[in-house]
């Protein structure tokens, strides 16, 4: 069966991939020249298993209306006068109710656990290679109140299946050495040593070029303006090239990867998909002093920042903001960063050489993503990753292409019914 793929995000070539192996003829169409250019470009780089709990949490509410009106809070909502931004921020607050909070974070964690090990497979069986590292995560607490909880989380982690372990300030120095200079600031951490780190965007190009070099199909500088049909079934996708020249594409079946633009694309089937785009930004600098330079990848619980280590370089990322499509940087975003960097690993980066970057997450209020049957026949959905799109990209893709297969995935996870 030929399946075309739309989207060439981390999410889209992960798809083609799992397809392929499992025989499928595969193609994909992406607007831009090449795979990984939109959200998968310069994400945090992080393989988080650990952090399976949703924005959408109990204590999320009381936090933004604390940083409501902040430049530099972690989180910021920028009210428009657009509906789906609203109607996203009112299903948002449903998902911080605890219980729905917690069967979010049992269900991302399923999937992330299955996630990892396809990840793994994957990397044993392609040889390709993306500045990974795995030495896991260790989330840092700069304050004793925050840091209170850190054992019962741990216990908490452990008991969703994933590695984890309290370490006081101490503990955390010796797990990375180049934290150091935090002594006496540093209250602790929780460290989670099976998690990864690697440059999602130089994943999804070696990927996307294996693929390519087992017969795998790429329309790329091809953007999708409408999904063809013809009563329960798409027959074909409307496409123009960059030169402007229109034309059909078809395939039996599709699968939707369009992160954040995938809504639009499939509201006139009248499918309404709760995603929405949630702006980010990170910072890559080249290192200039290895040692102050983390190889651990980390997560600032405090300030909501992650950094990872990518080779020679330092990637550091976070701000959540909705704000609709507006991808625009925004200096000052960045400077938070910068700041951010200053202050915690002083000395470690060339700030002059530092390249800002701001992504779409695509994400839904309880940062599910839609995985299973979309519309019709034919219409297959892998999208709305939100906070944890390359986490969760093996795993997803893996069990979307069970679902075609008519299976049923191991991960405890809420697929789309109808599969
Ligand atoms: C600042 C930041 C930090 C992050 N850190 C992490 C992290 O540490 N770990 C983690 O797991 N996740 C992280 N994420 C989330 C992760 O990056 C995303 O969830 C993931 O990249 C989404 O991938 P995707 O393939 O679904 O979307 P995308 O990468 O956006 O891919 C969608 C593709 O669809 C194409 N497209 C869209 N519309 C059309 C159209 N009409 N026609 C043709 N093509 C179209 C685009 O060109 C694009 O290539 C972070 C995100 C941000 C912004």
């Amino acid at each position: 069966m030929h399946v075309m793929v739309l989207g060439a995000g981390v999410t889209g070539v992960t798809t083609a991939w799992f397809l392929h192996k499992a025989g499928f003829e595969v193609s994909i169409v992406d607007r831009q020249p090449e795979a990984g250019l939109e959200t998968s470009f310069a994400n945090g780089g992080q393989i988080s298993v650990s952090h399976p709990e949703p924005w959408a949490n109990p204590s999320a509410p009381l936090l933004a209306l604390r940083w409501l009106g902040r430049e530099d809070a972690p989180l910021l909502f920028r009210p428009r006068a657009r509906m789906a931004q609203w109607r996203w921020a009112l299903s948002f607050l449903h998902e911080c109710l605890p219980w729905r909070s917690r069967r979010n974070t049992r269900a991302i964690a399923s999937l992330a656990i299955y996630s990892a090990s396809h990840l793994r497979a994957l990397r044993a069986e392609t040889g390709i290679t993306y500045d990974q590292l795995q030495r896991g995560i260790l989330h840092l607490f700069f304050s004793a109140a925050e840091f209170r909880h850190a054992p019962v989380r741990a216990v908490e982690l452990n008991h969703l299946g994933i590695a984890a372990r309290a370490c006081t300030a101490d503990e955390c120095f010796a797990v990375e050495p180049a934290l150091q200079r935090l002594a006496g600031r540093l209250a602790g951490g929780i460290y989670a040593q099976d998690d990864e780190s690697g440059d999602a965007f130089r994943f999804t190009q070696a990927l996307a070029g294996h693929l390519r070099s087992v017969g795998v199909r790429f329309h790329y500088g091809t953007t999708i303006e409408r999904l063809d049909r013809s009563g329960e079934q798409i027959s074909g996708i409307e496409v123009r090239d960059s030169a402007g020249r229109t034309g059909t594409l078809s395939a039996e079946a599709y699968v939707l990867c369009l992160g954040s633009f995938s809504p639009a694309i499939v509201a006139p089937l009248g499918q309404r998909l709760p995603i929405y785009p949630v702006k980010g930004y990170s910072v890559t600098a080249p290192i200039v002093e290895t040692a102050l330079a983390p190889q651990v990848s980390l997560t600032d619980e405090s300030r909501r920042i992650v950094c990872s280590r990518l080779g020679d370089r330092l990637r550091i990322a976070g701000t959540a903001e909705l704000n609709g499509f507006d991808a625009n940087v925004r200096p000052e975003r960045g400077r938070a960063i910068l700041d951010w960097v200053n202050d915690r690993l002083p000395g470690a980066i060339d700030p002059a050489q530092a390249q800002l970057w701001a992504g779409l997450r695509p994400a839904t209020p309880g940062n599910i993503p839609l995985i299973g049957k979309g519309w019709g026949k034919n219409l297959w959905y892998n999208t709305g990753h939100g906070t944890l799109g390359w986490t969760l990209s093996c795993g997803s893709a893996a069990a979307l292409t069970e679902l075609m297969q008519g299976r049923r995935p191991a991960p405890d996870f809420p697929f789309r019914p109808g599969a």
